[in-house]
């Protein structure tokens, strides 16, 4: 492995490494080469239980401490992250193959925003202040949910490690976090820097495994919330689980988002956000664009600039920062892609670009475009999570609305126009969380991220996290005497 500061044992409980070998091997893969790079074991239920005291016991005097001192352990923890940026986007390749000219700038930097934004509003939440009729008056308090627990996807490890644990903390709550098994190595270096920036022992733990031990973390009783960001199947039973206690949610799922493009856009913009929405990251991004509508007059002005610039990609090994384009997370996910790829040919679309895998080690797969795809295609209705873009052409406004949102996901969308009312028209009437006019995909901590319809519940990032990680008391303070019937 290209790096010798990686993590030193599989799990992260009450401020320190902790090992079991009890648990069943989890061998991490480096994509680029295929090689194992390291072994983790799954929690073991004595694992998972000790992490979730160590949260519940962590949590009372966590919460004790003002916002103004939780909020300066979590910014000094953003400072450390940004000092060891080099470091941990080399281990964030190293977990999930993309080019770390990707991950020098996209993910422990996002990481860092996280824990600084949310850093500097922990001071700043606190309920209000509802004057009554005669002098009586209620006043609010905005108190943190308890132990949460996180579970992450395997495309952001270190960022969604801190969008959750940011807010969580900055809340006054502690966690429980569960990488996906594939990417396990982030979350810890995340626990690793917390501890070190004087979060208290507990505040932040980690704990490795499959589902079935996130399965376990959410239906213990010591859990208030649960947040997850994963694909639909695992947020529909992960939400399901946590109804039954009746536990808040944050559920991140996956997405079909459209990305319209009308004639009179920026050609070289709309073919930049079509490239940024579809290939960053190999596609392995739940907001991806991956249905590109595009205005009959322009279609073949796209297709033609969106060819050329693919020419520019250069795929090869993660490490050297000229590669922009790295292979897929994982064989059996390259495998998953290489099946929608055979099926968009089967249905009949047509092949632009790419469509193979290349023929050296890794997990590579090329970046690859179909045209002429229909709405009904398995390529335009189902989420592929990889270097796919299908194009497809529509002739009115009213026509590329109604199937841009006819879709059961409501992740992200985004129009290309230079016409201003039509894009804000547009971005109205998208059915997506996350929209976009005249780009694609990006994601700053101050803005609001998240799904509509099958895509999610709650926000994670900007003011509104702060719902999803607290609930209001209501505190009614009588200044009269008290008027009773009887
Ligand atoms: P999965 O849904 O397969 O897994 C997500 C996490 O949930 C993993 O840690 C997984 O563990 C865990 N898990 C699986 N089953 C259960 C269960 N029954 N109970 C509790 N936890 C469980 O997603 P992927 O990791 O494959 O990630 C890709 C998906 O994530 C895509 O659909 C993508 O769109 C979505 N995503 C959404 C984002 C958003 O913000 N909206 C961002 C990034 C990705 P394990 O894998 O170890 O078994």
């Amino acid at each position: 492995m290209p790096y010798d500061t990686q993590p030193t044992a599989s799990h992260f409980i009450a401020g320190e490494y902790v090992e079991d070998t009890a648990g069943d091997p989890i061998d991490v893969v480096y994509p680029y080469t295929g090689k194992v790079i390291a072994r983790v074991h799954a929690a073991t239920p004595a694992i998972a239980d000790r992490a979730l005291q160590a949260a519940s016991d962590a949590q009372a005097a966590w919460a004790a401490m003002t916002g103004t001192e939780r909020g300066r352990i979590l910014r000094r923890a953003a400072d450390i992250m940004r000092e060891r940026n080099h470091d941990l986007s080399v281990l964030e390749s190293c977990d999930t193959g993309k080019p770390l000219s990707e991950t020098t700038v996209a993910d422990a930097t996002s990481g860092a925003d996280a824990l600084e934004y949310f850093g500097g509003m922990a001071a700043t939440i606190t309920g209000e202040h509802i004057p009554l009729a005669g002098g009586d008056f209620v006043y609010t308090r905005r108190e943190p949910l308890g132990v949460c627990v996180g579970i992450g996807a395997w495309n952001y490890p270190t960022q969604i490690a801190c969008w959750k644990g940011a807010p969580a903390l900055a809340c006054g709550n502690t966690m429980v976090f569960k990488p996906s098994e594939t990417t396990p190595l982030c979350a810890l270096k995340v626990a690793e820097i917390l501890t070190e920036a004087g979060a208290p022992p507990g505040v932040y733990n980690v704990v490795q495994g499959m589902g079935a031990v996130g399965a376990s973390l959410i239906t213990d009783p010591r859990v208030a919330k649960v947040s997850l960001t994963g694909s639909v199947p695992t947020g529909q039973k992960v939400y399901a689980a946590a109804a039954e206690g009746l536990r808040n949610v944050t559920m991140e799922l996956g997405g079909k988002s459209p990305q319209v493009v009308f004639d009179d856009a920026d050609l070289e913009d709309a073919v930049s956000g079509a490239i940024l929405g579809n290939f960053y990251s190999t596609g392995q991004v739940c907001s991806n664009g991956t249905r590109v509508f595009v205005q009959r007059g322009l279609v073949d002005a796209f297709l033609t600039r969106l060819t050329e610039r693919l020419a520019d990609v250069v795929m090869g090994d993660p490490m050297d920062m000229a590669t922009n384009f790295g292979p897929m997370v994982s064989a059996r996910q390259r495998d998953l892609v290489e099946a929608c790829i055979a099926k968009g040919k089967a249905a009949g679309a047509r092949l632009v670009h790419g469509g193979n895998r290349p023929d050296r080690e890794g997990f590579f797969l090329e970046p690859t475009v179909f045209a002429d795809v229909t709405d009904d295609m398995a390529l335009a209705t189902d989420e592929i999570f990889g270097p796919v873009m299908s194009v497809l052409t529509f002739d009115t406004e009213e026509e590329a609305l109604r199937r841009a949102n006819a879709t059961p996901y409501g992740l992200a969308a985004s129009v290309f126009t230079k016409d201003l009312t039509r894009a804000h028209r547009m971005a109205a009437g998208f059915e997506a969380g996350t929209c976009y006019i005249n780009t694609h995909n990006l994601a700053p901590v101050e803005a609001p991220f998240g799904g509509s319809k099958m895509s999610g519940v709650g926000r994670e990032n900007s003011k509104a996290a702060i719902e999803f990680y607290t609930q209001i008391k209501g505190i009614y303070v009588a200044m009269n005497p008290v008027e009773a019937p009887f």
